[in-house]
């Protein structure tokens, strides 16, 4: 097949955030401060390829705090951050923790909290389940906020009580799908109020426009990413929705659909937040053994962003 061409529509910005990028290196320097094993709570990023390097640099990873055998060693709370009850938690076991959550999840935190305390109800626009979820519900007391996933959620949503109505929203969000759920919430309460500055994250937002600006070009397109990670799965919502019906997601346990591919002749790749270059490299090359390839790198917007690691671990 290497008399096919194959021309590749490098989606960018892709791949690495800086809450990802953030959340790695304090895994790392905690290795090196504290000596290994330190524990991590829950997936530090929504990748394989991540998690197994740490693990074989000396993390342990756990779902609770309660699985955690030894607990003079040091606990890691996940870029997606914890319910306020997971850090009260570890100081009653007497555990030295650090907390990984991305400032732009902590940002969410605040806002909640700030809004609960002048008064209103809150809505999270998000999906159940997802850690992020979990951590941002927990940050108010039970009872104080209430998750709308969808259109259909929003157009039926029932306020509980008399209160004041509010929204935040998950920050790995599709940006088109979020719109609309919000305008559905304006719609039946005018009077809700908004939060102060767009919650969906500045790589969340890139990430998904660059792949709309080339969606509409390619016959088949790649999502490099897991499958518990939020914003790949709405990139490949994104690029459906923007032209191209082709659209899957690269994992962990992926074949490469080699099929599909010979009879393509563009093929978009993007790469979600958590998912190192080197998976989008490997895959690249994985094409290069069977096709004659070029490459088109596609930038809408150079990134800057870098969140330092806490002073502490240095
Ligand atoms: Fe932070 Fe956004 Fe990256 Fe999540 S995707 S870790 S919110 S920068």
């Amino acid at each position: 097949m290497k008399n096919k061409h194959l021309k590749i529509l490098l989606s960018a910005p892709r791949g690495f955030c800086a809450g990802v990028e953030r959340a790695i290196e304090i895994v790392e320097k905690s290795i090196k401060k504290f000596g290994a094993p330190v524990y991590v709570r829950h997936e530090i990023v929504h990748n394989k390829y991540v998690v197994d390097d740490l693990k074989n640099k000396g993390a342990i990873f756990v779902e609770e705090l309660e699985e955690i055998e030894d607990r003079t060693r040091p606990v890691i709370f996940s870029a997606h951050g914890v319910p306020k009850k997971i850090p009260e938690d570890a100081k009653n076991y007497k555990m030295t923790y650090i907390d990984a959550t991305c400032p732009l999840v902590s940002k969410v935190h605040r806002e909640a909290e700030n809004l609960h305390k002048a008064g209103y109800h809150l809505i999270l626009i998000g999906h159940q389940n997802h850690p992020e979820v979990i951590g941002t519900m927990g940050q108010l007391p039970e009872g104080s906020i209430d998750l709308v996933q969808n259109e259909d959620e929003a157009k039926k949503y029932k306020p509980q009580n008399n209160k004041k109505i509010s929204y935040v929203t998950q920050t790995t969000l599709s940006v088109d799908d979020t719109k609309d759920i919000i305008q559905i919430l304006k719609d039946r309460f005018p009077n809700i109020k908004e939060p102060m500055k767009e919650d969906i994250c500045y790589a969340t937002t890139n990430r998904q426009l660059a792949v709309k600006n080339i969606a509409k070009k390619c016959d088949l397109f790649f999502v490099i990413g897991s499958r518990n990670s939020s914003n790949s799965v709405r990139l490949v919502e994104v690029a459906k929705k923007s032209g191209c019906s082709n659209s899957l997601l690269i994992h962990s346990q992926s074949e490469i659909p080699f099929d599909l591919i010979k009879d393509s002749n563009i093929i978009g790749i993007s790469s979600g937040a958590s998912a190192p270059e080197i998976l989008v490299n490997n895959f690249i090359n994985e094409l290069k053994n069977k096709f004659t390839v070029s490459i088109d790198e596609v930038e809408i917007i150079k990134e800057n962003v870098v969140f330092k690691a806490p002073k502490k671990l240095n």
